[in-house]
C-alpha cells in the first residue's frame, strides 16, 4: 500500500494507469501457469475448506434407531442469548423417554453462532457442524425446523449423538 502525498500536484496519470494495468497483468499470467498458488477462490465452484472445528449450521443428532436425540430439556433454549431456539415438548409413548421435541426451530437470521446450545446440551442432541452456506430468497426459509436441522440430504440420514440411552440408564443419567 502507498501512502499519497497532498503536495503530489502531478496530474498526468497516464503513467499510473499503465503501472496498475502492469500489475493486473503480471498477476494475471502468474496465476495462469501457478493456479494452485492462486489467492483468489473461483466461488460457489470452489468452496473454502474450514477447520473441522467450524462452527457452522446446526444439527440435531440422532439416536442408533435414527429418532431425534434431543430430549426437550430447553437448556439449549435457556441459554441461547439471541432467544432463537423455540422447542415444543411433548410425552413420549416409550416410558424410558420422558420428554420429546414435536418441534424444534431455530431462526438462522437471529442466531450468532455462539455455540452456547451446543454447551448447554447434556446429550450431545445439537452440535454446530461445519457448514455455512445458507442461502434463502425470503426471511422465511431462514427458520430452520426439526426436520432441516436432523435430516437435511447433506446429513445423510442424521448424525449419530455420542450419548447412547443404554449407557445413560447404566449410569443412572
Ligand atoms: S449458536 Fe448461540 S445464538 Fe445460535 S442458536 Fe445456539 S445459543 Fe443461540
Ligand atoms: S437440544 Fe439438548 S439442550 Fe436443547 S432441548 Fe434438546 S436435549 Fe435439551
Amino acid at each position: 500500500m502507498s501512502v499519497v502525498s497532498k503536495e503530489n500536484k502531478n496530474v498526468w496519470y497516464l503513467p499510473g494507469i499503465l503501472t496498475g494495468l502492469r500489475i493486473t497483468f503480471k498477476h494475471l499470467v502468474k496465476n495462469i501457469f501457478n493456479k494452485k498458488q492462486m489467492l483468489t477462490l473461483n466461488y460457489p465452484e470452489e468452496k473454502y475448506e474450514y477447520s473441522p472445528r467450524f462452527k457452522g449450521n446446526h444439527i440435531l443428532t440422532v439416536k442408533k434407531d435414527g429418532a431425534i436425540r434431543c430430549t426437550a430439556c430447553m437448556l439449549c433454549a435457556t441459554n441461547c442469548p439471541a432467544e432463537c431456539i423455540k422447542i415444543t415438548a411433548s410425552e413420549h409413548e416409550d416410558a424410558q423417554v420422558e420428554k420429546f421435541p414435536i418441534s424444534y426451530e431455530i431462526d438462522m437470521l437471529r442466531c450468532v453462532f455462539c455455540g452456547f446450545c451446543e454447551e448447554a446440551c447434556p446429550v450431545d442432541a445439537i452440535r454446530l457442524g461445519p457448514e455455512w452456506q445458507t442461502p434463502g430468497k425470503n426471511g422465511s426459509n431462514f427458520i430452520y425446523d426439526i426436520n432441516h436441522l436432523a435430516y437435511r440430504p447433506q446429513l445423510k440420514g442424521g448424525v449419530q449423538s455420542a450419548v447412547d440411552d443404554q449407557d445413560r440408564h447404566k449410569a443412572g443419567i
